[in-house]
């Protein structure tokens, strides 16, 4: 069995850029469809795919996903950036779906079969104040989700510049304030809505380190399912600080993208969730040993699951939901018309409860000709350029 092609393809059927690779084989009808989207990088993921892949993998034996997946890895020499993981992840993903195909079963039966009938998801609520988030809180709890990430403003405190200068556009907030109306947040929503519901909070890392131990201790009474992403990930060592002072449980990984970033978080207790955005840190293949490598010490997974990863990556991350032992929750968007209709097989949001289908490999394909209607439009990303109020860049 011989691969006889390797390409991206480009599709944005909610605005937002997917790549999706596609790998053929030399046996009639057997191609598999992988996830590579880097949004803020589209068309470089794609280049990669392209013109560094397709002509290193064409003719090699599908089936060998492991070697291929080192392969791909080292033949670049310097590895481990988001561009090749991506790339790497879209070829990775395609070679996990042939499997399945090729054995008439679904991925997770690969892994190892299923640990639960489906994977449990938080919903995102968002408001301009405490009574608009807890409107939202109280919509989806109607709708039967069972866990819900609160944020105010977006990620929080958004406020202009106190410079009043126009020299360093950006989407400016206040960290003092975002940390303050967060505990207010909570303060309100959790005393309406009781104990049972699972409340969750991403920090996005925009807070001082010491800051973020004072909201992680702030919220502590609250009972979150956890706190996300409390540092930024050149400042772990921070996490022992927050472990010491508190037990409100934390989620970190969406930018990790090598393996050193985790394996002391891991490996010292100091995180409760894994987080990694799969694709991001190249694909099935490594997210399968992380996901084992965390059920030795007690971490569970929740998967980055935001919108910018296609049907495809949403069916990854729900594979291994189902089949790792450890699995925590999974984030997810709500999915589209137009995105189902591209991506036909998608997996069913219900209630509280992320679905897959039954079908061998993802169970989800790709209609090319829809793809071609949704064209992505690559530029400059404004929200990246999060700003203090004097105007000092920070972490988005
Ligand atoms: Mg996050």
């Amino acid at each position: 069995m011989r691969i006889t092609g390797v390409r991206a393809i480009l599709t944005a059927p909610e605005g937002i850029a997917l790549i999706v690779v596609r790998v053929d084989t030399d046996q009639p009808g057997l191609y598999g469809l992988g996830c590579a989207t880097f949004t803020q990088r589209p068309t470089l993921v794609s280049r990669a795919v392209d013109e560094y892949l397709a002509p290193l993998l064409i003719g090699r034996d599908p089936r060998n996903s492991e070697d291929l997946w080192h392969l791909m890895s080292v033949n670049s020499y310097w590895r481990t950036g988001p561009v090749l993981n991506n790339a790497i992840s879209g070829v990775d993903m395609a070679l996990w779906d042939i499997k399945g195909k090729i054995a008439g079963m679904p991925v997770y039966d690969l892994l190892g079969g299923k640990c639960r009938e489906a994977a449990m998801v938080y919903r995102h609520a968002d408001g301009r104040d405490p009574d608009e988030v807890l409107d939202a809180v109280r919509g989806y709890r109607e709708a039967g989700v069972l866990a819900v990430r609160c944020q105010m403003g977006g990620y929080g405190g958004r406020v202009g510049s106190i410079v009043g200068s126009d020299a360093f556009p950006g989407a400016y907030y206040d960290p003092d304030r975002y940390a303050r109306a967060t505990i207010e947040l909570f303060d309100h929503v959790r005393a309406a809505v009781g104990p049972d519901l699972h409340l969750l909070h991403d920090i996005h890392e925009r807070l001082a380190p010491i800051a973020a131990v004072g909201l992680a201790r702030a919220l502590e009474p609250h009972r979150l399912f956890f706190l996300e992403d409390a540092l930024p990930p050149d400042q772990l060592e921070w996490f022992r600080r927050i472990r010491e002072g508190c037990a409100t449980p934390l989620a970190m990984g969406e930018l990790h993208t090598n393996p050193v970033e985790w394996r002391t978080l891991i490996a010292e207790r100091l995180i409760d969730f894994i987080r990694a955005h799969v694709s991001a840190i190249g694909g099935v293949t490594p997210a399968r040993k992380l996901a084992a490598l965390c059920e030795s010490f007690g971490v569970r997974t929740a998967w980055h699951g935001p919108g910018d990863v296609s049907p495809i990556g949403h069916a990854a991350n729900l594979h291994l939901d189902l089949a790792c032992h450890n699995f925590g929750i999974q984030e997810v968007p709500g999915f589209s018309d137009a995105l189902r209709e591209v991506f036909p097989g998608t997996p069913e949001l219900r209630g509280g409860f992320l679905w897959a289908n039954d079908g061998p490999g993802w169970g989800v394909d790709l209609d090319e000709a829809a793809a071609a209607r949704y064209p992505i439009t690559a530029g400059v990303v404004g929200w990246t350029q999060a700003r203090w109020p004097d105007g000092t860049l920070w972490t988005p």
